[in-house]
């Protein structure tokens, strides 16, 4: 269904998140026909110029960073038509009256439109243009507020953001973003758990023997040494994504499918969470840092040698974990994570691995019956896949059994479909006013404590990262941590 109609408003339109992702997100949901006919575009940035140069410069943006063949004349001609630019300093309260002039501006006879803001900036603004929005009466409900992440650095610089958007904003008006909520294969996590029996039936601890989350990075720290310095791994991917994703597979099933019942029951899982301290994390947690290697062919610097590094970092550019999820379902069921930056490709996935049978009458051709597997891949080939073993077909006396494997990949099971974009999952869902696919900001706040404890444990130890070289999967400790419980990491 096409939104009804609203007014965009994008902060930092001009920055890397909104040239790369978002202008591009909503340029297919133009061409998809699900922006309303009189729906603007509204960017504000620090940049000014004429209103002759907007349609050039949208355009620009578009071809830059959306496919040749997935461009349409007529369909970029009518997005370039919704854009309005307004120049603007963030930290300026009263020029906020500028952007009041252009969203009030409408037809006499139109229905008030929706006010949906993006906040593509760093968060470290959300304070100042919340208190400038509201002080020319543009924060009054209906209107949206998107948050990009990182919300804060830990938990109390969080709490403080959430106070100040929440000075302007209610909950029920702000949406915040992980994009990996957007993704169709997370998605698909709630239609395969709770659509199929198959596996709804078989989703605790008497199932499952243990859950991998995987978020392998290849390239290094792209040039924003100072920036990932300051946050590491564990904030910028566990915090946000990997809890969000693992929330997702441990929860229990919603009542129904909202926004409330929804995160409800994702907060229960990030409650459950075991903490780590001081007492256990040395078991329970690896810290790497890359050193030089390869990504792909190509030589590559370790983290302390890329540019502006700063000497003796011990900032983790991997993190290996194993959580336990306190609860009745997953009771003995460690959820081990790994995330890292220059591991040998770009990988991130969920792999679900069952429980043995118990007795094996195939020992003779198969002394030992791998455990069936289902694996979410999230990025680059969305797709599920279930290991299952078979009977190879043929005459022989004995039974040969092979492992095979079930692949829906998503690309060639949906073949007519194409796969969107996260970030055109969401902003189509904020201008709907779903808030199902966005975080709560309880959630971001337990997430927070939780990652808080293991910094906090890392910071009293004399301990610093273990070197791993660049295109490898990360110091032999991660391995170590499933080898200690006789597993591997699935490769
Ligand atoms: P960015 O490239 O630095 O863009 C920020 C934009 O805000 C710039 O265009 C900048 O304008 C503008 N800006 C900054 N201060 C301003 C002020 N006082 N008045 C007016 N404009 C101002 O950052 P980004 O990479 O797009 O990231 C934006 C947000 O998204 C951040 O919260 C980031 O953490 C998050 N995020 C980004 C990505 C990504 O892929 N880039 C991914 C996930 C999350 P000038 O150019 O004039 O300085």
């Amino acid at each position: 269904d096409c939104p009804k109609c609203c007014d965009m408003v994008l902060f930092g339109a001009l920055g890397d998140l909104a040239r790369r992702k978002l202008i591009p997100a909503l340029y297919q949901l133009e061409k998809a026909g699900l922006i309303a006919a009189d729906s603007r575009i509204v960017g504000v940035a620090r940049e000014s110029f004429e209103a002759s140069e907007v349609n050039q410069k949208v355009e620009d943006i578009v071809r830059q960073f959306v496919a040749a063949d997935a461009i349409e004349t007529d369909s970029l001609a009518r997005f370039c038509k919704r854009f309005h630019f307004v120049a603007l300093d963030f930290t300026d309260t009263e020029s906020y009256q500028n952007l009041a002039t252009v969203l009030n501006t409408q037809a006499a006879t139109e229905q008030k439109r929706q006010r949906i803001y993006y906040l593509a900036t760093p968060p470290a603004l959300y304070s100042a243009i919340c208190a400038g929005l509201s002080e020319v009466g543009l924060n009054a409900e209906p209107a949206r507020i998107i948050l990009e992440k990182p919300i804060g650095h830990n938990l109390a610089s969080s709490k403080e953001i959430n106070e100040h958007v929440g000075a302007h904003f209610n909950e029920s008006q702000i949406y915040r973003i992980d994009h990996y909520l957007g993704k169709e294969t997370v998605l698909n996590l709630l239609a395969l758990r709770f659509a199929n029996s198959l596996f709804s039936n078989n989703w605790d601890h008497n199932a499952v023997d243990h859950v991998q989350i995987t978020a392998a990075e290849q390239v290094g720290v792209e040039g924003r040494w100072s920036y990932y310095d300051d946050a590491g791994q564990l904030r910028d991917m566990v915090q946000n994504h990997l809890l969000q994703v693992l929330s997702l597979i441990a929860m229990e099933p919603p009542s129904r499918l909202d926004a409330e019942s929804i995160r409800d029951e994702k907060l229960k899982v990030l409650k459950s969470l075991r903490p780590i301290n001081h007492s256990n994390s040395q078991q329970l947690t690896v810290r790497g840092q890359y050193t030089s290697g390869f990504a792909g062919d190509k030589k590559v610097p370790g983290y302390l040698d890329e540019p502006n590094a700063r000497e003796n970092s011990s900032t983790e550019t991997f993190v290996a974990l194993k959580a336990h999820i306190d609860n009745w379902r997953w009771a003995g069921v460690p959820f081990y994570l790994r995330t890292g930056k220059r591991m040998p490709e770009k990988r991130s996935e969920v792999v679900i691995t069952f429980k043995k049978q118990p007795h094996n009458i195939f020992h003779e051709t198969l002394p030992d019956l791998p455990p069936n597997k289902l694996i979410i891949r999230l990025q680059p080939d969305e797709g599920v896949e279930v290991q299952m073993l078979n009977k190879i077909p043929g005459l022989g006396k004995r039974m040969q059994l092979k492992a095979t494997t079930l692949d829906l990949s998503f690309d060639e099971t949906f073949k007519k479909k194409r796969i969107a974009d996260a970030y055109e999952r969401l902003l189509l869902e904020v201008m709907h006013g779903n808030q199902y696919l966005f975080v709560h900001r309880q959630e971001v706040e337990h997430a927070w404590d939780w990652v808080d404890s293991i910094i906090a444990a890392w910071e009293t130890t004399e301990a610093t990262p273990k070197p791993y070289p660049a295109g490898s999967w990360g110091p032999v400790a991660a391995v170590s941590l499933l080898a200690q419980d006789g597993r591997e990491w699935d490769e």
